[in-house]
């Protein structure tokens, strides 16, 4: 019989073993017209590519859903179905909108999942000359209005009230994947792990070395150099920024992103960060927090616990919310 201290120091090896055992696996692939690269902590490789298999199918079958290039999605027959009649889908994606709506109503606006339907007016490519006129601009977004967008729960139906009407997940489809690919991992029992979706990060559990998943923020006007080194627990972190796409116009920077309310560009900011327990929240602030520029983005921001932003303007200062420490690398 062994004796009981033995036994103690055997679960200790046999812990220990499996600890040193443990490695990250990762693997790079084109998922939502994005780079994904996921990273699983596993035991060795077979089990490691097995995970990720997991992860790339939950991904492909919400692409699948979402796609708004798609025609074949429910997302397509919703917008074709746009001025015409309610299109019955599948209740995860009523859910989606229904989220989305919500932050469309505590972002009054900025945030709009109907922004697909805007003209696109504004050209990034550096071919424009000259501002549109403001009665073009004002028409460009006619269509735009989440209050349009009509869900009938029970009947599990969407309906788009005005005809050219067009939804897009573009601002929270990726962080949405990254949600649902991190949870079913975790449900298959991987104990740590990365989604990063073009940037967008999504973590859970620990690295091998025992230290938490963390993430460096650059400035995107001195990309090499980073001014903050943050630890991402259990959490999300999502970047918007514009530093390839903007026009300049009488001094003014405009980014690619475009204010569904009025259709004129987001001003005054190049990048902004976003930390939340979720990625599909993060996701949607980011690109929120751009349109409502660095007053109104960070006092929002502030109001929502547990989540934190960092801002950085078109001049190269940050700005920050309240409760975020900076650790400098
Ligand atoms: P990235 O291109 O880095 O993923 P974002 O996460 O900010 O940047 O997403 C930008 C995308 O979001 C756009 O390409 C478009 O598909 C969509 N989008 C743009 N403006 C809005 C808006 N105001 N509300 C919702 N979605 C938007
Ligand atoms: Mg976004």
């Amino acid at each position: 019989m062994l004796k009981p201290a033995l036994l103690f120091i055997l679960a200790l090896v046999t812990t220990f073993n499996l600890h040193a055992a443990q490695q990250p696996y990762k693997r790079t692939l084109k998922l939502m017209g994005s780079r994904f690269d996921i990273t699983v902590v596993a035991d060795n490789e077979a089990q490691g590519e097995a995970y990720i298999d997991w992860a790339v199918g939950e991904i492909t079958r919400i692409e699948k859903l979402i796609s708004s290039w798609d025609p074949n999605s429910q997302t397509s027959a919703i917008n074709a179905n746009a001025g015409k009649k309610p299109v019955k889908v599948d209740r995860e994606l009523i859910e989606l909108i229904q989220r989305a709506i919500a932050i469309s109503k505590l972002t009054d606006g900025a945030f709009d999942i109907s922004y697909a339907s805007m003209d696109k007016i504004w050209k990034f490519d550096g071919s424009m000359t000259a501002m549109p006129d403001a009665q073009t601009i004002a028409s460009s977004v006619e269509k735009v209005g989440f209050q349009n967008i009509v869900i009938d729960s029970k009947a599990s139906t969407v309906f788009l009230k005005k005809e050219g009407m067009k939804i897009g997940f573009g601002a929270i489809g990726k962080g949405y994947a990254a949600d649902k690919a991190k949870q079913l991992l975790i449900e298959k029992g991987v104990s740590a792990g990365i989604i990063n979706a073009s940037g967008d990060m999504n973590t859970w559990g620990k690295q091998t070395n025992g230290n938490p998943w963390k993430v460096a923020i650059t400035n995107p006007l001195d990309k090499n150099k980073v001014f903050a080194l943050l630890p991402i627990v259990n959490s999300a972190v999502v970047t918007s920024g514009d530093y390839e796409k903007y026009v300049t116009f009488n001094g003014t920077r405009y980014a690619h992103i475009i204010d569904p309310r009025t259709g004129y560009p987001a001003t005054g900011i190049i990048s902004a960060t976003v930390f939340a327990p979720k990625a599909e929240l993060a996701d949607a602030l980011a690109t929120s927090v751009f349109v409502m520029g660095i007053e109104v983005g960070l006092n929002r921001i502030n109001q929502l616990p547990g989540i934190e932003c960092i801002i950085v303007d078109d001049q190269g200062n940050i700005h920050k919310s309240d409760h975020i420490e900076i650790e400098k690398p």
